[in-house]
Formats: C-alpha cells, structure tokens, sequence
C-alpha cells in the first residue's frame, strides 16, 4: 500500500506526488477536553485516522497524501474544562493561509481541508472563501460528520448525529486508543443531549455560549452503549466520505463561467 503520510515521506517522493497533481488533505482539529473518559487529543485523532483512511481508499483513483494534523484549533468555549488549548481566530487564519501557500509553493493545487472539531467549521468556510481568490490552488473544505451524514449517523443507537465525548467520539477512540479510554463508568457520564442548542437564540439567532451551558462534566451526548464495532463503522463512513469527495471529479473542475462578452457594449474583466 502507498504512503500516504506527509511526514513519513522523503522530500523527494513529495516532489514526485506534487508532479503528479495529488490532492492533499490539510487536517485541522483541536486539542481540548473531551469530558473524564477521553483524552484531549480526541478529534486530533480521529481527524487523522479519518484522513488517512480517506487518502488510501482513494488514492487507487488519484494520488493523495495526508499532511500532519493541525492540532491548534478554536476551542475558547472548551476553556472552562481546563485541559483545552485554543488559538485566537487571526492565529488560525494566518496558520493555515501559511501551510496553503507552502503547499501552493511546492506545486499541490487541489488541497482538502479536513475538519474534526464543530469549533473550526464556521472558520475553515471564512479561510476558503478568503484565501480561495488569491491562493493559486482549489480549496474545499469538509466536516467529515458533516459530509459523511446519514451514512455515519445510521450507526448510531442513543443520539442523532457526533456530538462531543459521545457515544461516537467514545466508540472511534475504543478503536483508535483503547488504552486512552476510561470505559469504567460510561453509564453515568450522559449529559447536554440538547447538542447544539447552546450556540442558539430566538428562533433562528446566534449566541455564543461556553460548553459549560449545556454539561457538567464536559461531555455532550450519551456514551454509555459505545462500541468498538460501532467506532469502525463510524470510522469507515467519514472516511468513505471524504474518499468519494476527493474522488468526485467536481469537486475539483474549474467553476463554470457563464458571462457573455460583457454588457452595455462593454467587456468584463477576464479574472
Ligand atoms: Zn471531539
């Protein structure tokens, strides 16, 4: 099987796959408490098991390669939890404007931006929209919860969808680091079934909220029936996401261009 691993690469075999036009999948995740039984590089993990996962089972389509994971995420409203570290939203632009350019440098030009952490999505759509104009590469970005939807979310017994320490989080950790989690006392650990009702207000507002609205120990959802069966399914279905995504020939095709020869009998501006 190929290497699909940035770091685990020689330079030159990155220049190879950068000649032959290979998606990379850019992780970005956090590093923040994730309730007693998990520990705080919980979506980093994940988020590079995911990604991983998602380069292997495309790259028989096309080349893909997997950079670290940026593990500095925005986690503020984590905070009152301890064991969180969170960057301020400038950091987490400038950061990842910084790792597209020196993707973009070195001749990638479709790069996915893979997130696991709801703290980043608002974020990683503003750095796309911001940089995809100037940065000289196809930028998308994708939740792998998100974009997996019903398709992960079908494995699930107890909640509608991942929420936080939950009993999707819990079950992918029992497959990727057994001996991180504490599954001595699941039963009692339920809280914030409500989800995602902190960050709400009205009937359609938003209000920003800490964590500590909706729980009492951190967690948000129900991790008592998680499974080690349950967090592969899970795994794979992000993972089979963010391949199909990759492998989906509009993901990356050049927008349509719809204007005419301009208007008023004058001509548009080519881009
Ligand atoms: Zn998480």
């Amino acid at each position: 099987m190929a290497e699909v691993e940035w770091q685990r690469l020689k330079a030159q075999e990155v220049r190879a796959l950068a000649e032959a036009n290979a998606v990379v999948i850019l992780p970005i995740a956090s590093i923040e408490q994730h309730g007693p039984h998990l520990p705080t590089m919980t979506d980093t993990r994940l988020g590079h098991e995911v990604a991983v996962r998602a380069a292997r089972k495309a790259s028989g389509t096309r080349p893909v390669v997997v950079t670290p994971v940026v593990w500095s995420g925005l986690s503020e409203h984590h905070m009152p939890f301890g064991g969180t570290l969170t960057v301020s939203h400038a950091t987490f632009r400038a950061l990842i404007g910084d790792l597209v350019a020196a993707l973009v440098r070195q001749g990638f030009r479709d790069i996915l931006i893979s997130n696991s952490h709801g703290g980043n999505m608002i974020a990683m759509q503003q750095i796309c929209d911001e940089l995809s104009a100037s940065c000289g590469a196809t930028l998308v970005g994708a939740t792998y919860v998100t974009e997996a939807g019903e398709d992960l979310a079908r494995h699930l017994e107890d909640q509608k969808g991942v929420m936080h320490a939950c009993e999707a989080e819990t079950s992918m950790m029992m497959v990727c680091e057994p001996g991180l989690v504490d599954s001595s006392d699941l039963a009692s650990l339920t809280q914030g079934m409500e989800g995602g009702r902190f960050l709400a207000a009205g009937k359609a507002s938003y209000r920003w909220r800490p964590f500590a609205a909706i729980t009492a120990n951190g967690v948000a959802g129900n991790p008592t029936r998680s499974t080690v069966q349950k967090g592969e399914a899970i795994l794979e279905a992000g993972a089979g996401a963010l391949a199909a995504l990759i492998m989906d020939e509009a993901t990356w095709a050049v927008p349509a261009d719809l204007r005419g020869a301009g208007t008023g009998g004058v001509a548009f501006r080519s881009r």
